[in-house]
């Protein structure tokens, strides 16, 4: 294969909110980038309610008029049993920021693609990571799509992998694993429209969501245990079981219409960097930080950590000594608020504490005492 030799001050791997947000900070600052993509279109990841406090932050990145395509639906409130055996809900018309949304996933990461296409961020769509190590000065980046590849020099790698963490890993940095929480994730068709509310509800081997997608379809996961997960032709029996053992969703939800080449299995765990920089790289997103799903927050710290490091990737290129220890600060400092109101979460739920899903949970957070 042949190799094209490139340089960008930043490579970002990984285009999904956290890399894109990183290539608009750093378009918007004047420092050279790219994205290299794995895939060669957009896809509907898992991950789709947006809370109403991430408003704030598409309009500081300048994108909040995404929002506004028909593809993605407003959301008003969430209903949840969980911690004893009422249904609760949550309307969000108090709430400063009014309405959180429900993402059409596929079109917002496409949305983000042509973002960049307008900013001219060169994006290298269906390329792979396949190598990295340090160029000095720099790094050193080889890419493939399966005909040709491309060595890439940079100041900086950016990981936006994703859970993975696939630079980190490649650089031999290790990720902190909090807990082994898997989620099935399916849709199935609804005979009529639902409101427009996320439905949560804990039972004895772990904890549903449910929330409509358009007004014919609804997104249903099941979280539970690495080790409570069913063998392949088992899965649709053991969610059917799952979905009979709740007191509060919806009984017209037909779980019959499912099959077991519709439901995604994935990692839906809390994990961690020790240290989200390094020489020459930088991590973003859940490659740094990956958040339960239960807090709705995935998206939001994806964008919010590609706003910091897109700045502090260019003052520290500009000279600016402190930058990155700026970056880790208050990347550090949200997800050690995350670790405490997740501990209380599930600690909350005493229902099943002896339960294998329920059972310590955590043993790896020590909240702070009161
Ligand atoms: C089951 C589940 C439910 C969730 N629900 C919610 C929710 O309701 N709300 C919420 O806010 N968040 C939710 N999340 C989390 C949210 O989806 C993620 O936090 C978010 O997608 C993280 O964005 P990212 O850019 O860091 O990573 P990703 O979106 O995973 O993007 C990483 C990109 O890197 C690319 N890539 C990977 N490896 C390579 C490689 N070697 N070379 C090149 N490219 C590569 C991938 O193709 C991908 O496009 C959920 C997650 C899960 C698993």
């Amino acid at each position: 294969m042949e190799s094209d030799k490139l340089h960008y001050n930043v490579s970002i791997i990984g285009g999904g909110p956290a890399g894109v947000a990183t290539a608009i900070m750093l378009a918007a600052r004047g420092v050279s980038h790219c994205i290299i993509e794995a895939q060669p279109e957009p896809t509907a990841k898992a991950g789709e309610a947006l809370p109403p406090s991430a408003r704030p932050l598409f309009r500081q990145l300048g994108i909040e008029d995404l929002l506004q395509h028909t593809s993605h639906s407003p959301y008003y409130g969430n209903m949840s049993c969980w911690g004893s055996n009422e249904f609760v809900q949550e309307e969000f018309i108090h709430h400063l920021h009014g309405h959180g949304y429900l993402l059409n996933r596929q079109h917002f990461e496409s949305q983000l693609q042509s973002l960049m296409q307008k900013q001219a961020t060169k994006f290298y769509s269906a390329y792979r990571l396949q190598h990295v190590e340090p160029a000095n000065p720099g790094i050193k980046i080889e890419i493939a799509n399966g005909v040709c590849s491309k060595s890439i020099t940079s100041d900086f790698v950016v990981d936006a992998t994703g859970r993975k963490a696939s630079v980190c890993r490649r650089l031999g940095i290790e990720k902190e694993v909090y807990d082994d929480q898997f989620a099935l994730s399916f849709r199935v068709k609804l005979k009529e429209p639902m409101a427009r509310q996320i439905y949560i509800e804990a039972i004895d081997t772990g904890w549903w969501y449910a929330a409509p997608f358009g007004d014919k379809e609804m997104t249903l996961m099941f979280f539970t245990a690495k080790d409570l997960l069913p063998t392949k032709p088992n899965t649709v029996e053991f969610l059917q079981e799952a979905h009979h053992n709740t007191q509060h969703m919806p009984k017209s939800l037909d779980l019959s219409q499912v099959e077991t080449s519709m439901v995604k299995v994935m990692p839906a765990g809390t994990s961690s960097l020790q240290v989200p920089y390094g020489e020459n790289w930088l991590a973003v997103g859940d490659a740094a930080y990956a958040y339960d799903p239960i807090s709705s927050y995935g998206i939001t710290s994806a964008l919010a950590s590609g706003y910091y490091a897109g700045h502090a990737l260019s003052d520290h290129l500009a000279g600016q000594r402190d930058a990155l220890v700026t970056y880790r600060y208050i990347m550090e400092k949200a997800f050690q608020g995350y670790l405490e109101k997740l501990f209380h979460q599930y600690d909350s739920e005493k229902r099943w504490s002896d339960g294998s899903y329920w059972k310590n949970r955590f043993p790896k957070i020590q909240p702070e005492s009161p």
